[in-house]
């Protein structure tokens, strides 16, 4: 097939904005392709050569393609910046140039959209040193063969430019019409592409084996499936009846969504945009090999930040942290991540997109060997207000966002590429955030491990209640303390143990070591929020609650001047969070 058809439908798109038309154009197009390169021309269409998954691109920068056109053309690189300058495109340009080339090519060879899909694909693999020549002369030679037409194409999908409008739900419909017996059939069609990401793909099998083939595509470990998104809804009260009375109520982690490939021993991670992005979690590729017991499969999980040192999960935030080329491994030393699993979409060669939601968490359940690392997102099945209500505040507490509230329904299937109400986020706003440090009395701590084995590993924290003359526990804090702290702290801490938690100490959580309230230290944390395990200001805000200061860290400050009954008080807290409440509850 020669490019100069393709390039001709490019120019007859892109003059139009109707999608009726653009489609009709594209069916033309698909209908003129050869079967096995249908492939090809469907990425070519969308300006790449490969689906978003695979980590490859052409990038071609401006200057690198100007001086492959002036090598084609024989003209002067700074003749042809001055015409960028005045079209702004370099695809016109490339026409003007070539069409008005010095250089006559004498045994010019008529492009075919194989010879331009294959160096372009010779480009994207080009890298190390010598990498920017080879692909310049690359780019010329294509160029020297050229049309004035095929050149403004060309230069326009080198450089990432290539902006036809073409939807891939335009592409879809087109391949429906040109293949699968109408556009009433797109659905089919929509379905495979919604569990492959690859149009590619869709197009050949719909090309070579028609509507039938479609209907018996198969998800394949490596191409990852497009992912379900939730409804969101305010009350547990509409959640229950919209799901019919009864649903699985998960945690709603606050990471990264991972979509995890496990093909053997070869584990490939997708994020919610399907991009490859095995390279910065290393770690949990190897959680993965470790704990996954199925040879393939595809799973998917929240990724999360934790405390090294407690193992508590830490903001979403610090992933960013993951978000490099280098330094990857002192990344994943600092930043340490938990994978939490909420689904399973394909176990060994079974397809269990299509089956119910707590037929896909009974196949999870099933092959995850659970490590402190590696968890199955924390659920109940919950049909009343209360429950659901009392477990949304319990993941407030523990660091998640709120909850994820999933159908049991027959047709609960995992609906890829949608946000539906099968799945039904709950989150309201709780939180508030702190700007001040507060002063904490040291009423418990709990034993370390790993590297603190042998130290606390977190102290729990109180604020004072003036009126009963007690202290009330808000906060867990294990964060912000240096070597030297965590060798300090038993030392100052051993004349204040006691056997039992002291008489004026509120606490429903039970310390590893209790202590009399004495010592008090500077915190300051992210922000307070409503806590079904810490008992500070309990019942003010809401029946059955206290406050919770999330993600706290020592400023490595001791109060040493502060007695305990000078620490931040409870009323203090409430203050700040009403103040900074961002909603207003209820
Ligand atoms: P948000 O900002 O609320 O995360 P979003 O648009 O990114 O919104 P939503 O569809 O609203 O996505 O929420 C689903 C997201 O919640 C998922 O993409 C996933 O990353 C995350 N998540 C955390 N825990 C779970 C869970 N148990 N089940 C499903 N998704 C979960």
């Amino acid at each position: 097939m020669r490019y100069a058809v393709i390039a001709e439908a490019y120019e007859k798109i892109e003059a139009t904005t109707k999608r009726l038309e653009m489609t009709d154009l594209l069916v033309n197009l698909l209908k003129n392709t050869p079967k096995e390169i249908i492939n090809k021309v469907v990425y070519l269409t969308q300006g790449k050569i490969y689906p978003d998954f695979v980590n490859l691109e052409i990038g071609v920068a401006e200057k690198l393609a100007i001086k492959a056109l002036a090598r084609a053309s024989g003209r002067k690189e700074s003749e042809i910046e001055e015409d960028v300058k005045k079209t702004g495109d370099i695809g016109e340009t490339a026409q003007n140039f070539i069409t008005n080339k010095k250089q006559v090519t004498f045994f010019q060879q008529p492009l075919t959209v194989q010879r331009v899909y294959e160096i372009l694909d010779k480009m994207a693999r080009t890298s190390g040193s010598g990498a920017v020549d080879l692909k310049m002369a690359l780019l010329a030679g294509l160029l020297a063969d050229a049309t004035p037409k095929e050149a403004k194409y060309i230069m326009r999908t080198v450089t990432g430019n290539l902006r036809l409008g073409i939807a891939d739900m335009t592409v879809l419909d087109a391949l429906a019409i040109a293949y699968g017996g109408g556009k009433e059939n797109r659905g089919y069609l929509e379905r495979a592409y919604n569990v492959s990401s690859d149009l590619g793909r869709v197009a050949k099998v719909v090309a070579e084996k028609g509507l039938e083939g479609v209907k018996k595509f198969e998800i394949s470990v490596g191409e990852p499936i497009r992912a379900m998104l939730c409804e969101r809804l305010s009350s547990p009260e509409e959640i229950l009846e919209k799901l019919g009375g009864k649903c699985i109520a998960e945690y709603k982690y606050d990471g990264e969504r991972i979509q995890a490939h496990k093909k053997s021993d070869e584990v490939t991670l997708f994020s919610r945009r399907l991009e490859n992005i095995s390279s910065q979690y290393p770690d949990a590729v190897e959680l993965l090999k470790k704990y996954v017991n199925a040879k393939d499969s595809i799973l998917e999980a929240e990724c999360v930040a934790i405390d090294p040192d407690t193992g508590e999960m830490r903001p979403f935030q610090e992933l960013m942290h993951r978000r490099r080329k280098y330094g990857i491994e002192k990344a994943m030393e600092e930043y340490p991540v938990s994978l939490f699993m909420f689904d399973a979409l394909y176990v060994d060669g079974k397809d269990l997109t299509l089956e119910p939601c707590p037929i896909r968490r009974q196949a999870l359940e099933k092959i995850i060997g659970e490590s402190e690392r590696v968890q199955i997102a924390k659920c109940i099945i919950a049909d009343n207000v209360k429950e659901l209500e009392m477990f949304f505040l319990e993941a407030i507490e523990e660091g998640c966002e709120g909850l994820v509230c999933k159908s049991m329904a027959k047709d609960s299937v995992y609906q890829a590429g949608a946000r539906g109400w099968l799945w039904i986020k709950y989150k309201r706003d709780y939180k508030s955030e702190m700007t001040d440090t507060v002063d904490l009395v040291v009423v418990g701590a709990f034993h370390g491990r790993g590297r603190r084995a042998g130290t606390y590993g977190a102290l729990l924290l109180a604020a004072y209640n003036p009126e009963k003359d007690v202290f009330e526990t808000v906060t867990k804090c294990g964060t912000g303390f240096t070597d030297e702290d965590l060798a300090k702290l038993p030392k100052m801490l051993q004349k204040h143990k006691i056997a039992h938690k002291h008489s004026r100490v509120q606490s429903i959580i039970e310390a590893d070591v209790w202590f009399e309230p004495v010592v008090v230290i500077e915190i300051l944390g992210a922000e307070i929020t409503l806590s079904p395990v810490h008992v500070c200001a309990i019942d003010v805000i809401r029946k059955g609650s206290g406050l919770a200061i999330r993600f706290p860290r020592f400023t490595r400050n001791y109060r040493l001047d502060k007695g305990a009954e000078d620490a931040t008080t409870v009323e203090e807290i409430v203050g700040m969070y009403r103040s900074q409440l961002k909603k207003i509850v209820e």
